[in-house]
């Protein structure tokens, strides 16, 4: 009974994350600061928005994926990005219940967000995004003492320095900013479940990958934008990573026990 009342509190906390992280990330890659008064408004007709019209998912249902003043159909951006981050978090719920690894989930999952979302949309990943990320998963690990916090600093440098060596041997066709988002996750994850993520990140992108190349839509040459496979490495490894860890013989570290 308690589960499914936190599965369902999560759904609607993970469906305004990732509400929050779709506005910043749209207005971070128009240029325009995500932050202060700046109000929501229609993005044919301009007109503000509502509180009633900003609810996640429900504002969008209730509208039938229209704008209540002139008509016009809204993004279904909007709605995907709220129900994949309602859905993430929920999952996180069934899977962790009330404890630190929900915690950590909850704090990573609107920075992916963000950084799927820009990566895909600019081809770039925001530095200053990454900074934040790292920051807030060493942060809160402080609590939790020295140990726990050298795990996240060393998965932050690990997942920094791999991510620097395949950039190098990929000669240009990845940018820093992968690196550092790899830094973010880390801090995160702890050091071994860095490498899971990193392993899920490559396993996901080649599946992803193959098939394009084989069917010729893209080439070898093309620059394939590789945040989103890092941020879905690092939810995979939050889920499975310590079931692979374990599998390889070795023990994960918290909170992902
Ligand atoms: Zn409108």
């Amino acid at each position: 009974m308690e589960r499914s009342l936190l599965t369902i509190s999560a759904f609607w906390l993970g469906a305004a994350l990732g509400s929050f992280a779709n506005a910043a990330a749209m207005r971070t890659a128009a240029g325009r600061k995500w932050w202060g008064a700046e109000r929501s408004v229609c993005d044919s007709c301009g007109k503000e928005l509502s509180a009633r019209d900003l609810i996640p998912v429900v504002s969008f249902i209730a509208l039938g994926g229209r704008c209540r003043s002139c008509g016009a159909k809204i993004p279904l951006r909007h709605l995907t990005a709220e129900i994949a981050a309602a859905a993430v978090l929920s999952f996180a719920a069934l899977r962790f219940g009330l404890s630190s690894a929900f915690f950590f989930s909850a704090a990573a999952l609107p920075f992916a967000a963000f950084h799927t979302l820009t990566d895909i949309e600019t081809g770039y990943i925001y530095d200053s995004w990454a900074i934040a990320m790292a920051a807030a998963g060493l942060l809160l690990r402080v609590p939790h003492g020295a140990a726990a916090l050298a795990d996240g600093a060393a998965g932050a440098a690990a997942g920094f320095a791999s991510m620097c060596a395949i950039i190098a041997a990929s000669r240009g066709k990845m940018g820093l900013g992968d690196a550092m988002l790899a830094a973010g996750i880390g801090a995160f994850m702890g050091l071994k479940m860095t490498f899971a993520a990193l392993y899920l990140a490559f396993l996901a992108g080649g599946i992803t990958v193959l098939p394009l190349l084989i069917a010729k839509k893209v080439t070898r040459r093309t620059a394939v934008p590789f945040g989103p496979f890092l941020c879905a490495g690092m939810l995979a490894a939050m889920f499975f990573g310590s079931t692979i860890l374990t599998l390889f013989g070795f023990m994960p570290s918290w909170p992902w026990l």
